[in-house]
Parts: structure tokens; sequence; C-alpha cells
């Protein structure tokens, strides 16, 4: 579910590509998660052979982690093939985990120093529940015996491809008192300040706003990432309301501390359903210096290939890197969040346990009952690109195939824009 405004994002529904009368009508009618019934059909291969699952009868190719192994489906001469295959794809594999160990160590020399968020916020406002969440598997049920955060947590995380950086959970104070918080921030280069949507704002709006202050006093102009949390707990034809209240309240009082234009955003958020994820993707995106560079590889891509919208997304915790500048609907990143569900409990239930869920044969197409098809591909171990697409769309499948394979490599390469890696490659233009 969205609560519409989060932030800088757009989210203006005139900009939407379709046409097609039943996908605005999935929209309006929007507001569950896509379920298995949903979809038209599914169908997991892996190039060269292997293990094969058919739920219907179009085709799903989820590709990862599928064992090797002769098709029941295939004859003598096709599991030749395979094994002819099988050789070459280990090499390539080898030869890419060799090249990805590279690309890590290398960039741990050209960017030692990684961004660091302090979560801060009045106690109990949910910051410790946001980072069990996103990054170390808890479900929000499991959140609610978290015990209180009595000392300072710093976690080193990395998202997606070389997105690394620090986050620190500090003990929040039960009012708003800026005791402490010099230590807490000395290192910080973002703050993530939570605000519980439940309770009276006040304590945490002054917490915020002096919090604001005391670092612009001190020359440090550091973006905060406001998340006005816990909106499941707001009556949903409030919520807009209360995300404008707030907003304007902190608006004027900082102005009122002659601080005119203060970096931050705000975020409707909840760790009841995808909002949370949105919102962190962005914060994520702030802080990722290769952004522009990586929005303009999937202009470019969308442009050539006529795809309806492009992600990057880091499997694992579902953080969205990049995507392409094109408006987007929030549930249609919902929708690409519900394909990595799928796709991973599909490979962990086909797959191979030694293997990673992505690896260079991954893919994944998913045809919505909606006129949409969802195409999963992956760039490394933990990040994939995800297509959307119009069913009825003429699209050159080969020229995608090509295109999305340059796209995957430019993107390796762009995190390494300083080292001597090779030029990059071009994408190529559509004949149409
Ligand atoms: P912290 O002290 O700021 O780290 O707060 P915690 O992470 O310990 O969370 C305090 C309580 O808030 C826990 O019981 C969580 O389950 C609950 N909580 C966290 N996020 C949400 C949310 O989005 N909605 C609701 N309803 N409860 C939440």
């Amino acid at each position: 579910m969205s609560y519409g405004l989060t932030g800088a994002c757009e989210t203006t529904s005139d900009n939407i590509t379709s046409t097609d009368g039943e996908y605005h009508q999935y929209l309006s009618h929007y507001n569950t998660p896509v379920l298995l019934h949903d979809i038209r059909s599914l169908h997991t291969q892996r190039e060269g052979g292997g293990e094969r699952l058919r739920t219907s009868g179009r085709t799903i190719n989820t590709a990862s982690r599928f064992q090797q192994q002769s098709s029941p489906y295939s004859n003598g001469h096709h599991s030749s093939s395979i094994l002819n295959g099988h050789n070459r794809l280990d090499d390539t594999e080898e030869q890419l985990q060799l090249q990805q160990q590279q690309i890590d160590s290398d960039y741990g020399e050209l960017a030692p120093d990684r961004p660091e968020l302090l979560m801060w916020g009045l106690t109990k406002s949910g910051k410790t529940s946001i980072i069990k969440l996103i990054f170390d598997k808890m479900t929000a049920g499991e959140t609610l015996q978290l015990p209180e955060t009595k000392m300072i947590l710093r976690h080193e995380l990395s998202c997606g491809i070389h997105v690394k950086f620090k986050i620190c959970d500090v003990p929040g104070p039960k009012t708003a008192s800026l005791l402490d918080f010099d230590a807490y921030s000395a290192e910080c280069t973002t703050i993530v300040f939570v605000l519980d949507a439940t309770e009276d704002c006040s304590d945490s709006i002054n917490l915020l706003v002096s919090s604001v202050q005391q670092l612009y006093s001190q020359g440090r102009n550091i973006r905060f990432e406001v998340l006005i949390h816990k909106i499941d707990g707001v009556h949903e034809p409030d919520r807009l309301e209360r995300y404008s209240s707030i907003q304007q309240k902190v608006t004027v009082m900082l102005h009122e501390c002659s601080i005119e234009e203060p970096l931050i955003n705000f975020y409707l958020t909840s760790i009841y359903d995808h909002s949370i994820h949105e919102a962190f993707s962005k914060i994520v995106q702030n802080q990722m210096r290769q952004l522009r560079a990586l929005e303009n590889m999937l202009d470019l891509v969308t442009a050539s290939t006529q795809l309806d919208k492009i992600f990057v997304c880091d499997i694992s915790n579902k953080i969205f890197l990049a995507s392409d500048t094109k408006p987007v609907e929030s549930q249609i990143s919902e929708l690409c969040c519900d394909v990595v569900d799928v796709y991973k409990d599909i490979s962990s239930i086909y797959g191979q346990n030694s293997s990673s869920v992505l690896d260079s044969m991954s893919n994944c197409t998913i045809e919505l009952s909606i006129g949409l098809v969802l195409y999963l591909k992956d760039i490394n171990s933990t990040t994939a690109l995800i297509c959307i697409l119009k069913r009825e769309s003429r699209i050159n499948e080969a020229l995608m195939e090509v295109n999305l394979n340059v796209l995957k490599q430019n993107i390796q390469e762009l995190f390494l824009a300083n080292s001597n890696y090779s030029p990059r490659q071009q994408i190529y233009p559509s004949m149409e």
C-alpha cells in the first residue's frame, strides 16, 4: 500500500505511459500486493538445460540456482549440449566471480570513506525495527519483541552493486533532549530521523528542529531524511493531512531559526508494507555518487529498447538503487518487490543451497493478467535489473537481451569510473 507523498518521489499518474484500460483499472483498484493468482503464467528454466517448472501455458524463466541436470523433457542430443554448456558456464561464472572480487577490492580502495547514516529520533519511534526489517530479515511482527536500544550499534551495510555505507543506531532520548547528539552525529553524513506518527508529535518535531539547528550552527548542512513512521496506525483519510501538518510545522520553525533551505525530505512509512522499502531506497539513492549516471544509462536503455520502466534492485533487501527517470507509480515498484519475492521463493525451493540466489544465468519472466510483463535479470549475485513492458508491445527480444547485457557490464564499470577498465559499450538503438 502506498501513502502517496514520499519526499522527492514523483508519483503522478498522468505520466504513466500506459494507455491500457485494463492496467489503469488495476491501478485504481490496487490496494493489496499482487498474489500468485494474478500471475497468468510462470515458468522457470536454466539456459542449457536443468530443472523446468511450468505452472501454466506460457513461459516463465527463472533461471537461478537451478540444478544443471538433464531435464526430463530433454533428449540425448540436448543432454550432451547441456554438458558442454555446463563447462562453459562454470568457466564464465568463475571469471565473473574473479572480476567481481577485483571490482570489490578496487572499489574499497577508491572509496574508503563510506557514507554514515545516523538513525535518530525519540526512543521507541521504530529506529531499530527499520534496520532489522530491511537489513536483518526480521519480520514486522518480530520487531514487537525488540528490547529497548541501550547502546550504540554500528552496522556496515552493502546494498546491491558496491553501494556501501554505515548505519548507526543509537538509544534515542525520551524527550526533546540533545544530550549526546554531538557525539552521535560527529561522523555522520546523513540523519534518518524517525518520528512516531501515532503519538503527539510535538516532542519529536522539537527534537528534529533543534537537531537541524545544532548542526547548522556548526556549519554542517547535513541532509535530514524524516520518516513519518508507524503510519499504519493513522486512519487512512488523515494520513496526508498528518504529513502536511508535520512538514509545515517543521518548515515554519526552521524558518524562524533563519534556516532557509535545509536539506530535508519527508516520507510516510510503515514496516507493515512496502513504504519503508520505498523510502529507504530514496535514502540510499541520495548516498550514491553514481546515481545520475546510472539513471542516464537506464533512460538510454528504455528509450532504445522500448521498455516501460527499468529498475536496479538489491534483491536481498528490496532496495531500489535506481530506475529510469520516467515518473513511476509506487504500485509499480511494489509489484517489482513482489517479483523479487516470487523469484526468491522459487529459487529457494528449486535452487541449490550452495549457490547464490542470482547468478550469471539468472532470469525470470512473469506475465500478469493486467497486461504487463515483468522481466528480472541478474547484474551480480545480489543485484538484479527488473524491466516492465506491456504484453502487446512489439519489443525486439534479441535487441533487448543484447542491450541488457551491455547495460549490466556498463553498470559494473560505472562503479569503477576512475579505474583503468575498458571504455563503456554502446547501447544499440532500436531499428523501429
Ligand atoms: P527504537 O527505540 O526507536 O529503536 O524503536 P523500536 O525499533 O524498538 O520500536 C518500538 C516499537 O515500535 C516496536 O514494538 C515495533 O514493533 C514498533 N514499530 C516499529 N515500526 C512500526 C510501524 O511501522 N508500525 C507500527 N504499528 N509499529 C511499529
